[in-house]
């Protein structure tokens, strides 16, 4: 009798705290110091400026964005939007530049309030580039040009996958690119979901200059095993960074256009079922019998890696 009280016990402690999470993840202790500024129904909002201007298209991008994800992943998420100015950064995001979007683990995702210091920086360099190229940016970024409507408006919906992925895997995942590729997924996905298109032609058009541009000068990494290795000192490189992810954006497109919603969806249940967790850590060549398995091999030729030098 004694042992079927403590089995219901136990029982009974496990599906709260399972509940507890589920409802409820998101790590407050970081909103410390900032005021809410409830912007949204629909996700909880905070900012280091009591009454902040010019988010309402940001914000109104997450919400379309969280009503895409919470039906192809069938989810109710909820999450923190953070806006930080560039002063305050460093002690809200977990690294720099100012103003990069970023996800956290614990539901919480950390915005730039002004101009980031990335926007600034290409806004800068915008003088140099070719007049057809020029044209074609403000055709949609409109004039002057600023940059925060990719580096804010549209990398929100790449944080904002992260999250769905997170909510669902821990810290614990199997590769760094298999991440990114999926929060670049998750950006086109998203964008192409909105009636609008604006969001997407302006990504599309900056990754698309960039790429032709081919600014990159020299990389110091360039293959997915570096990637993995070593990543933190790969994103404090601004450039190498940018680069890596301009490849990760193209498969993300290719793979979209050819399969719709149903690869972001089983891209992430992929990500949960490869978790190492669950599978512990795996060597390349399994992982990319499990990509096959899942995916089939059109995919897995989509992903292979032009850049290896190994
Ligand atoms: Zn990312």
């Amino acid at each position: 009798m004694k042992k079927l009280f403590t089995l219901i016990l136990i029982v009974f402690v496990i599906c709260n705290s399972c509940k507890q999470a589920d409802s409820d993840w998101i790590d407050r202790t970081k909103h410390e110091g900032l005021h809410n500024i409830t912007l949204s129904d629909n996700f909880e909002t905070y900012a280091t400026e009591a009454q902040p201007n010019n988010l309402e298209i940001t914000i109104n991008n997450l919400e379309l964005a969280k009503s895409y994800f919470d039906k192809i992943f069938d989810e109710d998420l909820n999450f923190a939007v953070l806006f930080v100015d560039n002063q305050n950064w460093d002690k809200y995001a977990f690294s720099p530049p100012p103003g990069m979007p970023q996800a956290h683990h614990d539901g919480n995702i950390v915005l730039g309030l002004n101009k980031s210091v990335m926007a600034n920086g290409f806004e800068q360099t915008l003088s140099q580039i070719p007049p057809q190229a020029m044209q074609e940016l403000k055709k949609y970024y409109g004039e002057p040009i600023n940059l925060d409507k990719f580096f804010r408006d549209g990398l929100a919906l790449h944080e904002l996958g992260h999250l769905y992925q997170f909510y669902r895997t821990g810290k614990n995942s199997q590769r760094n690119w298999l991440n990114e590729l999926f929060g670049n997924l998750c950006q086109v996905a998203a964008a192409k979901s909105f009636e609008d298109q604006s969001t997407f032609n302006q990504m599309d058009s900056f990754q698309n200059l960039l790429i032709r541009s081919n600014q990159w000068g020299n990389l110091k990494y360039k293959t997915l095993d570096e990637f993995e290795t070593n990543y933190f000192d790969v994103m404090k490189e601004d450039r190498n960074y940018g680069w890596y992810q301009t490849q990760f954006y193209t498969m993300a497109k290719e793979l979209f256009s050819k399969f719709g919603d149903s690869i972001v969806t089983k891209f992430r249940e992929f990500l949960i079922k490869c978790n190492t967790d669950t599978y512990g850590n795996i060597d390349d060549n399994k992982l990319n019998e499990l990509i096959q398995e899942s995916f089939g091999k059109e995919v897995l030729n989509i992903l292979k890696w032009q850049h290896s030098d190994s």
